[in-house]
């Protein structure tokens, strides 16, 4: 298991075996699946296999805006590259392997991979909006002590086509006229350290001729690596970001985010130069623990870090974990104490919204149903 480590420069030291270029749009990698191609690579491809590049797009159009979950179903794909297809890639790498539904409509699906592991994915309908959270690791290296994702430490990197796919199952799940409106990036896994992946992987989802969903309707969620949201930042087209900041004071989010090298200042600032700039929206998310995060003073010193920056924060009640809350007596803060600081912050001239706990009844938490299963 690997853990990011205290690099000052932000970066893990051991991000080279995180950071590790995957499967995200290899094409002489003979175990990736058609989902892990780029658009190019599969025209490549295809040519080499004596078919047209027109036909490489009819590939994409099946694989991406049909869901073809077989080489049967690209139906006016000549059969002969079909086969030439067939015996190079797998059409896919995973499949559902199990569902849970709530009492609200919150589906969660574990996700099997081909070497037999599993990462989450889950449908949160609201209203108008249908939301899908998607994982990108399996497990999470940064060991965030409320976390049922780190508990483990990461076991690998899932390929752009493992994080890509989980869209297809989600929209397979989807009642007729309803459709994914909006795509967050907050499942087991921290995307900064898998932006090799993540990157191809949000460009088969936004791609008009993949998956076509638009970038603003898009958010990605990090703990805080500066130099790869700088990098992440730099992407076209440019994606939301939220920041997992959980307390504004370098020490206290030290006990709560163990691995976190990077101070409070220099993360708040890469968010604001490289996304407030762009126009794109930067949410703060604080996961509120009783005692240890929600108290006056931590509501002060977030106005001070936070008050003047163009933001919304975002208060998330602790989900409980059982495994976590017996050893590390961990609360989740009752409502009120929630309601005094969400208060506080916003006498304070900030933006606050308050998370309405979804889906509790079926391992609700990032990473809960992976542990149970
Ligand atoms: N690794 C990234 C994205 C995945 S976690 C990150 O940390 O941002 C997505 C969000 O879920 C984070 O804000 C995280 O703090 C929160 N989270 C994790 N476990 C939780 C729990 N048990 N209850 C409430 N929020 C939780
Ligand atoms: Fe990883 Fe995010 Fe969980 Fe922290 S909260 S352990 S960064 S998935």
């Amino acid at each position: 298991m690997s853990r990011p480590d205290d690099a000052a420069s932000g970066a893990p030291r051991d991000a080279a075996a995180i950071d590790a270029p995957t499967a995200g749009g290899a094409t002489n990698d003979p175990s990736a699946a058609l989902t892990d191609l780029t658009p190019d690579a599969l025209r490549e491809f295809v040519v080499a296999a004596g078919g047209k590049p027109f036909q490489a797009r009819q590939v994409d159009h099946w694989l991406w805006k049909h869901g073809a979950s077989d080489y049967d179903g690209l139906r006016n794909v000549p059969k002969t590259l079909r086969e030439a297809l067939a015996a190079r890639h797998p059409l896919r790498h995973t499949h559902i392997r199990h569902r849970e539904l709530s009492t609200d409509g919150t589906e969660k699906l574990l996700i099997g991979l081909p070497d037999g592991d599993a990462v989450e994915c889950v449908i949160i309908p609201e209203g108008d909006r249908t939301t899908l959270c998607i994982s990108t690791q399996v497990g999470c290296p940064v060991a965030c002590i409320f976390c049922a994702s780190g508990l483990g430490g990461v076991r690998r990197n899932l390929t752009a086509g493992e994080i890509a796919e989980q869209v297809l199952h989600a929209r397979s799940r989807l009642e007729p006229g309803q459709n994914l409106t909006n795509l967050v990036v907050m499942g087991m896994g921290e995307p900064m350290l898998n932006l090799d992946a993540l990157l191809p992987a949000l460009q088969r989802i936004h791609d008009p001729d993949g998956i076509g969903m638009g970038a603003r309707r898009i958010t990605v969620s990090t703990s805080g690596y500066p130099r790869q949201m700088e990098r992440f930042a730099a992407a076209d087209p440019s994606y939301n970001l939220a920041v997992s900041l959980h307390a504004a004071d370098d020490a206290l989010r030290k006990e709560l985010v163990p691995t976190a090298s990077n101070p409070v200042a220099e993360i708040v600032a890469a968010a604001h130069r490289y996304f407030g700039q762009k126009g794109r929206e930067v949410t703060y998310e604080v996961v509120l623990l009783e005692g240890r995060n929600d108290r006056p003073e931590d509501a002060v010193t977030m106005v001070e870090v936070l008050g003047r920056l163009p933001c919304t924060v975002n208060l998330i009640p602790w989900n409980e974990v059982d495994e976590i809350r017996a050893e590390r007596d961990l609360h989740r803060p009752a409502n009120a104490r929630v309601d005094a600081f969400a208060d506080a912050l916003r006498r304070g001239g900030l933006n606050v919204t308050v998370r309405r706990q979804r889906g509790a009844d079926k391992s609700a938490a990032c990473g809960q149903l992976r542990l149970q299963t």
